[in-house]
Formats: C-alpha cells, sequence, structure tokens
C-alpha cells in the first residue's frame, strides 16, 4: 500500500480527545494507517510518498451511517407512500419490497452506498430485514459483495420478521421466518462475515426488525446468541406514538421496557434506530449502560414522527450516531445533508443553543464509531484508520464563510459531495467522483431494477 501526504488543508478537523482543528493541516497515511496529524510545516519529512495539496479543502473524519435500508432506494418518492404515517407507509411499499429478487438487492446497495461514499460517508451500516420466500438466501451476502466492490467500510446487520398479520404483527406473513430459519441464517452470516479485528471491513449484527414485527422469543434468543457470538444487536425503537400504543397493548410495557425485558438493555451492544418517544428515566438508564441510539432527522421529519430529544441522550452520556435511515424515508442518502439536519432540527426541540454544527459533526463521527463499537475510526488520530472526508470551500457557495471554514459545510453551500473519500487509506471518491463505478450506468442499472420491481408488484 501506498504512503500518502496531504497537507496544506485550510482546515484539518482531528475530532479527537482535544477536538483539535488545525490550520494549514497535514497528516501521513502509511498502509491505511494515520501515522501523523500536525500542522503542515510540522510534519516529517516523508521520501517516496504520493502528496494531496489540500488548498481551499476541509479535512475531516469520514463520516459513519448506523442505521440505513439501503434496499428501500429503489423505491423513492413512491406517491402513494409520500403522505403516509409510518405504518401506513409500511403497508403501502410492503406489496413492492416482497418482489425484491437478487439483482434489485445488488443494485440498490451499490446505489445507497455510492452515494453515502459522495458525501463524505466511510462506513455504512445496513438494516435488511424483508427476505421474500423465493430467492432471498443470500440477500445479505450480495450486499457485502457490493460494498467490497465500492470500497466501503461496511457493518451488514441481518434483519428479520417473525411476526405477521395473522400473529397480531403488521408485515404480511409471506415475508415473515421462522425464529429457527432465522438464527440458523444469522450463524451463518457471523461466521462468514463477521470480522472482530482492528480496522475490519466487515462486521455482522444481529437485527429483528421491530417490536412490532418480531417475537418476544426472537428477542430474547438474539440477545442470547448475540452474547455468544460477540456481535452487536439493532432495532427500530421508539419510533413513533403508534409503537408505543402497540407495545402497551401487546407487552403491557412501553418500549424501552419491553426491550429491557427480553435482555436488550444491560450489556451495552445494542443501537436502537430513532428512540423519539424516549422518557429521560429511560435516557438515563441508556446511558448507564451504554446503549446506542442512530439518530435518523430525515426520516422522522419525513414520516411525521416527532423529534428524538438528542439533547438529553448527550446530557446522559447516551451513545448517539446519525443516521439517514431507508431511502424511501428520506428519501437519500446525503450524510453531510443530514448532519446539517440534525443541526437545524434539534434547535427547534431545544432551542437555538440544543444543537451547534460541531456537536452536529461529533455525532456523525466519534458518535457513530461508539455506537458501532468501534475505538478505530471515528476521528483523525495516529493509529487509527485512514477514514477521511475531504470537501471543497474554495467556490461560489462557500465564500465569505473563511471564518470558520467547518460550520460552513453546515450553515452555507449547495452540493453535498465531497471531493476526495478515503476508505481504509484507499481513495474510492476523486475529484468528486467514485473511484470503483460508473456512476452513470449505476444509475441507470438502479432504474431498470426499480422498474421490474414495480411491474413484478403489479404498479
Ligand atoms: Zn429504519
Amino acid at each position: 500500500m501506498a504512503t500518502w501526504v496531504i497537507h496544506h488543508a485550510d482546515m484539518l478537523v482531528t475530532m479527537d480527545g482535544q477536538r483539535r482543528e488545525i490550520a494549514d493541516g497535514g497528516m501521513i497515511i502509511r498502509d491505511g494507517v494515520i501515522e501523523a496529524v500536525a500542522p503542515t510545516n510540522e510534519l516529517p519529512t516523508v521520501v517516496e510518498a504520493r502528496k494531496i495539496d489540500m488548498r481551499g479543502y476541509v479535512v475531516m473524519p469520514g463520516l459513519i451511517n448506523t442505521h440505513h435500508h439501503l434496499y428501500q432506494t429503489l423505491t423513492r418518492a413512491v406517491p402513494a407512500a409520500q403522505n403516509a404515517t409510518l405504518f401506513n407507509w409500511l403497508k403501502t411499499l410492503y406489496p413492492i419490497w416482497a418482489r425484491m429478487d437478487a439483482e434489485a438487492v445488488y443494485t440498490s446497495a451499490l446505489l445507497g452506498m455510492a452515494e453515502l461514499l459522495l458525501s463524505g460517508c466511510t462506513t455504512a451500516s445496513d438494516h435488511l430485514y424483508l427476505f421474500p420466500e423465493k430467492d432471498s438466501g443470500f440477500f445479505i451476502d450480495t450486499q457485502i459483495e457490493a460494498a467490497r466492490e465500492l470500497g466501503m467500510r461496511f457493518h451488514a446487520t441481518r434483519g428479520s420478521m417473525s411476526r405477521g398479520r395473522s400473529n397480531g404483527g403488521l408485515p404480511p406473513d409471506s415475508v415473515v421466518q421462522t425464529e429457527d430459519f432465522i438464527m440458523k441464517d444469522c450463524e451463518r452470516l457471523v461466521h462468514k462475515f463477521h470480522d472482530a479485528q482492528k480496522f475490519a471491513m466487515t462486521r455482522m449484527a444481529l437485527a429483528p426488525c421491530s417490536p412490532f414485527s418480531v417475537t418476544t422469543e426472537l428477542l430474547k434468543l438474539t440477545a442470547v446468541m448475540a452474547k455468544k457470538w460477540g456481535v452487536r444487536m439493532h432495532t427500530h425503537l421508539a419510533e413513533t406514538i403508534d409503537e408505543e400504543v402497540f407495545c402497551r397493548k401487546l407487552h403491557k410495557m412501553r418500549p424501552l421496557e419491553y426491550m429491557e425485558s427480553v435482555g436488550w438493555v444491560s450489556e451495552g451492544n445494542a443501537w436502537f434506530a430513532h428512540c423519539v418517544y424516549i422518557n429521560e428515566a429511560e435516557a438515563k438508564k441508556m446511558g448507564k449502560t451504554q446503549t446506542g441510539v442512530a439518530h435518523c432527522p430525515c426520516s422522522n421529519l419525513r414520516l411525521g414522527s416527532g423529534i428524538a430529544p438528542i439533547r438529553m441522550f448527550m446530557k446522559h452520556k447516551v451513545p448517539v450516531g446519525l443516521a439517514v435511515d431507508g431511502s424511501a424515508s428520506n428519501d437519500s442518502s446525503d450524510m453531510l445533508g443530514e448532519i446539517r439536519q440534525a443541526m437545524l432540527v434539534q434547535r427547534v426541540k431545544a432551542g437555538v443553543e440544543g444543537m451547534s454544527a460541531r456537536d452536529a459533526f461529533k455525532l456523525a463521527t466519534r458518535g457513530g464509531a461508539s455506537v458501532l463499537g468501534r475505538t478505530d475510526i471515528g476521528s483523525i488520530e495516529p493509529g487509527k484508520a485512514a477514514d477521511i472526508a475531504i470537501f471543497d470551500v474554495s467556490g461560489l457557495d462557500f465564500a465569505g464563510s473563511r471564518s470558520d471554514p467547518l460550520a460552513s459545510l453546515l450553515f452555507c453551500g449547495s452540493s453535498h459531495r465531497a471531493r476526495y473519500t478515503i476508505v481504509n487509506g484507499k481513495v474510492v471518491v476523486k475529484n468528486g467522483r467514485l473511484v470503483n463505478v460508473d456512476e452513470f450506468k449505476l444509475a441507470e442499472r438502479a432504474n431498470k431494477a426499480a422498474a421490474a420491481l414495480y411491474r413484478k408488484a403489479g404498479c
């Protein structure tokens, strides 16, 4: 692997413990690992290194997306689901998603991850929970193949649904699986793909879909097996009032209480998407047990779900990461746009000081790393993986914002496209274009796959 010197960045944002921001900053990357970080004139001399001049750019840790449903990139802006709340939105889209095949899973994974990389995201987690009866046996394997092709760090989660409509759940019976089948496939995937080593490019987690689509038995079994296999757990939680009503009616408990009763809130090995309806006592418990949150502000606004109490989570030291959620409830995979949204919406919830630009960036970097249980990514420091996002602030849309180039990325700008994205020391976005995939051909392939899916669903 090559040695790189990145130098003369307008601002190098480390997100390290001291939150150092270095004007005219630089770093040395050797064999995919950050070796030195300093002002350019203090960097040690390196011979035979490739040098990239970063004048006009902001350099920061690669962004981390902690929750997504990549398959949904093929069902964006579906007219019948544009103005629906979560439960109706799901009921409208399930019949289309039930027709997913390997080509749709592969293409949608490439598409969603390509968008993420182009917005400076270097690590993605995906929650794939929909497995139609026919030919869905290798959907997760297919997603991992797509991540490898693009060069993205990927935390796949084996989602599942085991409570169909006939059993009081929300999904159609045709897309639910038995607990036994689900756990066997989880075991296969963990043994085949989970890499617990430092700098791992692929990790697995277990991810039953939500309290209203899986059985209590499956949640309990998942907690036991996750501990045994040394992997994390993930699900949707406390997203809407409807879900709270469902939990109270069926289980006589609030959503977090229910998850605690099935062994999910004690080991610090779980993270929940959304957490809009969590009270202060529950937030304290999550902080104490280091139970994480994937905050999805765009999705919560899009579905009219509410605003998650992120300020409160920060007060109680709950690990919080940021996430774009599925592309049918956002409807894009724009990580920089999500950070801007996180900053803006928390100001409505908690006042204008509720979320600074820097705190919002922290959620998307260090915060995401802690939610995914990683100490080797999320900041620019010697010994960490070289996952870097680089944005151009030299153009017209940033002119006049030199007083704070980092904050300008959220307050100004009309494009969220990274100039360079580097994952594990490899350049995967160069001059604003994907290195490993032709993005125009990919868009065409995705439109074809979406059209085939709608045709099969009779839309
Ligand atoms: Zn989701």
